[in-house]
């Protein structure tokens, strides 16, 4: 019992920061944004715009145009234009400059960015400011270097861009996915039409500025803002050529559907349920930081999260006994406090969907574990939350739940491990904790992922491949393999 105090008062005092809160001033956020086509802010013909808020407080920020099908006409024929006129036939040399450039002034707005990137998705500054921001201004650097090495990236070959780019991305890591989906785009000869998601528009309409100051020609990239019906406009529009989707595996499928029997190119980045998997002989203490890192980062809503843990049967009551008290240690609230650890929930529906699997995992009789502390009074908060006697069958261990939820199993043998982890409709990522090489060669050579991670996890790199298997969705970002998704021989 004395112990159990003397730990509880370790906890608190853990947590007692003084409150380190990032100043708004830096961020300068219009009361109204329009749509960014050929270059220029254009009311939409729609005549309607939305709300945008801060999902941490639930204030407005700004309201954004809604494009309708005939603005996304607009912005695929300014998209048009600028292919056939300007940006194909332009040396690669010369388009390579224009990204260095973006590059360059994304760096020179860091810290702008990352608080709008906070204030309009909810994630702690911290993140924005050490992770996102820094990704973004690394994509565009990595491939305007590219711009002028095709011939080098593609020796004996002769790669042609493909056209007009519709690209949708969505809430989690909204001005990454710009990132990692305009770079290699231009960087390649096409052009480019996208569509931020409904809940996250902002940072991409700052992208949108940082282009027009770029002095990019006209409607090389356009950016319009809208819900799900704009998506689909753009994605049905008939002079497009390539089709660039993150988000759901229902959106996916449905993407697909729509496009069948057409020549349009598609890569789809989906969802994903990834087996994070301690071994007995691995630093558990790293391995702890690990796991935590894999599934409470931005509040479990990454697509390649460690949703699910599969620790050695020698070692689960110690790795479970300290995950519980690495969670107790956890700052949960305030994400423009630099202290913060998990922000903000990105929308009400997204926090009612993960409290929907906190019952269903219950209602299956799993063990439930949440920190003993207070949310917020506004804004859409979950607690880090841990599930222990899980099945493989249940929902919660094959469903993404897209928060900050893990559940836990055990496991004896490597095969039965690799089983277990294989065994999800899913296929995007995993990671292996473990001392022994031979252990990591044998598992990343048989686990069905896109990327795993041995003795680290969530680690990004622009020179690096990034893509599912499976439900997951097809196609590569990033490295080489990005550049080959955009152009054709
Ligand atoms: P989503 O509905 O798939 O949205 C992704 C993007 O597609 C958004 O820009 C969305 O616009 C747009 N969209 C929606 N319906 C469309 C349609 N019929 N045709 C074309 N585009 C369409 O995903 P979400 O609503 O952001 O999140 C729902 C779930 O998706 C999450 O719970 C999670 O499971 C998954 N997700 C996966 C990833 C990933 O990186 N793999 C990222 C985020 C979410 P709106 O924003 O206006 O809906
Ligand atoms: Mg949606």
């Amino acid at each position: 019992m004395e112990k159990n105090n003397t730990l509880k008062l370790k906890f608190e005092s853990a947590r007692k920061y003084a409150p380190a809160p990032e100043s708004r001033s830096a961020a300068k956020i219009n009361a109204q944004y329009e749509l960014f086509i050929n270059g220029r802010f254009e009311k939409p013909l729609s005549g309607k715009y939305f709300d945008t808020i801060n999902p941490a407080t639930e204030e407005k920020l700004s309201q954004v145009a809604e494009a309708n099908d005939a603005d996304v006409d607009r912005a695929v024929k300014a998209a048009r234009n600028a292919y056939e006129n300007v940006w194909r036939d332009m040396p690669g040399a010369e388009r390579g400059k224009y990204i260095f450039r973006i590059a360059r002034m994304i760096q020179e707005r860091a810290r702008e960015l990352a608080v709008i990137e906070t204030l309009n998705g909810g994630k702690p500054i911290r993140e924005s400011r050490d992770f996102d921001i820094p990704v973004v201004a690394n994509h565009f650097f990595y491939y305007a270097g590219w711009a002028d090495k095709l011939e080098y990236a593609f020796p004996n070959r002769r790669p042609q861009p493909l056209g007009v780019a519709a690209q949708i991305i969505p809430w989690n890591f909204p001005l990454m996915m710009a990132a990692w989906k305009i770079a290699p785009a231009i960087a390649t000869g096409n052009t480019v039409v996208l569509k931020p998601a409904e809940t996250t528009p902002l940072t991409a309409l700052k992208l949108a500025e940082i282009i027009q100051e770029s002095g990019l020609p006209p409607g090389v990239v356009n950016i319009i803002t809208g819900a799900g019906a704009t998506g689909s406009a753009l994605v049905n529009h008939p002079d497009v050529n390539k089709i660039a989707f993150t988000g759901s595996t229902e959106v996916g499928k449905h993407i697909q559907r729509a496009i069948g029997g057409t020549a349009k190119r598609t890569t789809l980045e989906l969802g994903g349920k990834a087996a994070n998997i301690i071994f007995d002989d691995a630093p558990i203490d790293q391995a702890v930081e690990g796991v935590i890192n894999g599934i409470f980062f931005n509040q479990g809503h990454v697509c390649c999260a460690g949703s699910r843990l599969y620790v050695q049967e020698s070692v689960l009551g110690e790795v479970i006994r300290k995950l519980k008290d690495r969670l107790e240690t956890l700052i949960v609230g305030d994400p423009m406090d630099k202290n913060t650890d998990i922000g903000a929930i990105n929308s009400r529906q997204q926090l009612e969907n993960i409290n929907k699997y906190l019952d269903i995992g219950r209602a299956e009789g799993a063990e439930m574990y949440q920190p003993d502390i207070e949310l917020p009074g506004k804004g859409f908060f979950c607690k880090p939350t841990i599930f222990t006697n899980v099945a493989q069958s249940n929902r919660i261990s094959q469903e993404e739940i897209f928060g900050p939820v893990l559940t836990i199993q055990s496991f004896r043998t490597d095969d039965e491990v690799i089983e277990k982890a294989n065994n999800s409709p899913y296929g995007l990522s995993a990671g292996v904790w473990t001392d022994k090489g031979s252990k990591i060669f044998n598992l990343t050579t048989k686990l069905r992922a896109g990327v795993v991670w041995a003795n680290t996890y969530n680690q990004f790199d622009p020179t690096s491949p990034f893509g599912g298997y499976k439900e997951s969705g097809y196609g590569r970002e990033g490295g080489l393999h990005g550049l080959n998704a955009y152009v054709k021989f």
